[in-house]
């Protein structure tokens, strides 16, 4: 638990070292939905409106609070639910159907067998793995006119790689109706902004310079992206993880084997106006490996931009972020267009 913290602790700054603001933007941090959530907008209350609201997602979307929807759904196999969770299941649904699972919200049980964050740094036998894959195909999750049901004994719902990437688009939102113009808010590797850093203000390139952690140092920054509005949602092995016989295990799940996923993908970063989805497709592209994220990329099925860091240490930047990524390591690393 410890390391994962630490890990979490360095990210967020990193994520954030260029949203910090001199004198103008108010920033607050706190714990919530298991990682650091800030805020920087020019009046404190609005944080506070932001932090509530945070809350009550998380008391719906918790796999791990007992009174939550999600934990009521695990439970029951069904639940009449509230439209948050439904709009959230729905969507959560859709990646997976257009991902072909590499997304998927049904991997609860897997999830909580590895219990990576937990400092327990347990490695489950197959046969343990092979058991907690029975009931993860995402087709078990069916939402109709009465409501939401699981269709396996077994299945398991965990929000982990999209609800923070809801609450997201819900602060954004709560942010833009109090009035606020330029912002920052972070909850762990997604980052929302809107209008422009005070620092920016004083240079040729006015927006939010976001820093993208290297994922093969994390104390450094590999690069930044120019962005004036939107999100980012990043999805790497090094957020969440232990170590044990010199090998890594991570918290993004390849549901096809229940392990960790490894793909050729050290970092996926997805560029959306929808955080919740931008949050599912970063986990999705981490999974997919840079082939099948690039044809999907392709595909237009859904609107997003992104840049892949490889385990090759090259960086695949799609089109429209050309302009807008810097590359500050140049020495080590590789920026290929896709
Ligand atoms: P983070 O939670 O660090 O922002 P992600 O958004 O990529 O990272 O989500 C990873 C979380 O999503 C895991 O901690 C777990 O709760 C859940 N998860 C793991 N593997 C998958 C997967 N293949 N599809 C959907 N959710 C997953
Ligand atoms: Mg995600």
């Amino acid at each position: 638990m410890k390391k994962a913290l630490f890990a979490l602790v360095c990210i967020a700054p990193l994520l954030l070292c260029r949203c910090s603001t001199t004198y103008e933007l108010k920033s607050q941090t706190f714990f919530a939905m298991n990682t650091f959530v800030t805020v920087s907008t020019a009046k404190e209350s609005t944080a506070e409106e932001i932090k509530a609201l945070t809350d009550k997602y998380e008391k719906l979307f918790s796999r791990t609070l007992p009174q939550s929807e999600i934990s009521i759904l695990n439970n029951d196999g069904s639940l009449v639910a509230k439209d948050d969770t439904l709009l959230l299941l729905d969507k959560a649904v859709q990646v997976a159907k257009a991902t072909d699972g590499a997304y998927n919200p049904c991997m609860g049980s897997v999830v909580s067998l590895w219990d990576i964050s937990s400092g327990k740094n347990n490695v489950p036998d197959s046969e343990a793995v092979a058991k907690a894959l029975v009931g993860t195909s995402f087709e078990n999750l069916c939402i109709d006119d009465n409501g939401v049901s699981l269709l396996q004994r077994g299945t398991q719902i965990d929000l982990g790689g999209i609800a923070k990437g809801y609450a997201l688009d819900k602060a954004y939102d709560k942010a833009r109706e109090l009035g606020e113009e330029n912002f920052c808010i972070s909850f762990g590797g997604n980052v929302g902004v809107h209008g422009s850093s005070p620092s920016s203000l004083k240079t040729d390139k006015t927006g939010w310079n976001v820093g993208i952690t290297n994922p093969f140092d994390k104390e450094k920054t590999l690069g930044t992206l120019l962005m004036t509005e939107g999100f980012i949602s990043v999805s790497g092995a090094y957020e969440r993880y232990f170590k044990k016989d010199g090998k890594i295990y991570h918290h993004i799940f390849d549901p096809k084997t229940g392990y960790p996923s490894e793909s050729d993908i050290a970092c996926a970063c997805v560029v959306s106006t929808d955080a919740a989805l931008g949050d599912a497709l970063s986990t999705a592209m981490f999974v997919m490996g840079s082939d099948r994220a690039r044809e999907f990329y392709k595909s237009g099925q859904y609107d997003f931009d992104m840049i892949l860091i490889l385990n090759d240490k090259s960086i695949l930047v799609s089109d429209e972020l050309v302009p807008l990524f810097s590359l500050s390591d140049t020495e080590n690393f590789k920026v290929k267009q896709i």
